[in-house]
């Protein structure tokens, strides 16, 4: 049994309105534990439509969803339990702070669950250490004074607290410059590698998903369109091309597999340089 499994799941918005838009169209997917999938596709693919779905955000159209064995409906115990299991990262998370303190915003979840005050403080010490923060440094300090980068390791912080089975981030690097990217995306790899966990990276960025994800899925018109490991998603140039995924990201996807030790045959592609 897989961790996820997607069954002819179709999502369509306004449904039998003269302007209905099939979002998701009948994708059928199985995601593993401890997978690091990076999700990839052009503007309008279904990317975010397809993640709110895993944690019970939007209702299959027709189809099913089943995590760790419980098929995903909309009784409210039924979505407890899941969003205990599926944490999902929203694109600029750090808009979501509210609490005076970062021990406390990221203390805000586990509270919910009832869980002792033990039990709170562990996990928020543990979700601080795994995003790079020092417990001692940052619990007092109010999380609006900190830096864009800085604020959004507080807000996975508190995802990560709530102690998921699976990670999901929607964009996670949107709006930061490039060493916040990289330093952002070197805590999500970190973050995978130490609690073993699943995590699904959405980006319209395939250098962001080619520098650390171990499966891509493209999507393309709320389909899955190529499914495989970062080389094998490479070596499709043509279908990459055809969905929106134009040569310039193609070359710094190229760089990013390099430094990952990835080195595919150059001469069976053609790359300009950007
Ligand atoms: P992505 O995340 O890949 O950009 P989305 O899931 O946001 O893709 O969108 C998939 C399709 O569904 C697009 O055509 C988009 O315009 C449409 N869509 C998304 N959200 C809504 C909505 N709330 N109402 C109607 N159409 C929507």
């Amino acid at each position: 049994m897989s961790l996820i499994e997607i069954k002819n799941l179709t999502h369509i918005y306004s449904e039998g309105l003269p302007f209905e838009k099939i979002a998701i169209d009948n994708l059928n997917l199985n995601i593993e534990e401890n997978e690091f999938i990076g999700l990839i596709g052009h503007t309008g693919s279904g990317k975010s439509t397809f993640i709110q779905h895993l944690n019970g955000l939007l209702k299959p159209s027709s189809g099913e969803i089943i995590v760790d064995g419980t098929k995903v409906d909309k009784s409210s115990s039924n979505l407890t339990e899941l969003r205990k299991k599926i944490g999902l990262v929203f694109q600029y998370p750090e808009y979501q702070l509210f609490e005076e303190t970062i021990e406390r915003d990221i203390a805000f979840g586990p509270k919910n669950l009832d869980l002792d005050e033990d039990e709170v403080l562990k996990r928020v010490k543990s979700s601080m250490d795994s995003v790079g923060l020092q417990y001692e440094t940052y619990k007092d300090k109010s999380p609006f004074e900190l830096s864009g980068g800085l604020k959004r390791r507080v807000a996975i912080a508190g995802v990560l607290a709530m102690e998921p089975k699976v990670l999901i981030l929607d964009e996670p690097t949107a709006g930061l410059d490039p060493r916040g990217r990289d330093e952002i995306l070197g805590e999500i790899k970190s973050i995978h590698e130490k609690r073993k966990i699943t995590v699904i990276l959405v980006s319209h960025s395939m250098e962001d998903v080619a520098k650390i994800a171990e499966r891509i899925i493209v999507m393309d018109k709320g389909k899955v369109f190529l499914d495989s490991n970062p080389r094998e998603i490479f070596r499709n140039e043509d279908k990459l091309i055809s969905v929106g995924l134009g040569i310039p990201q193609i070359t710094s996807l190229m760089r990013a597999l390099k430094k990952r030790g990835l080195d595919i045959n150059e001469d069976s592609i053609t790359v300009e340089e950007a």
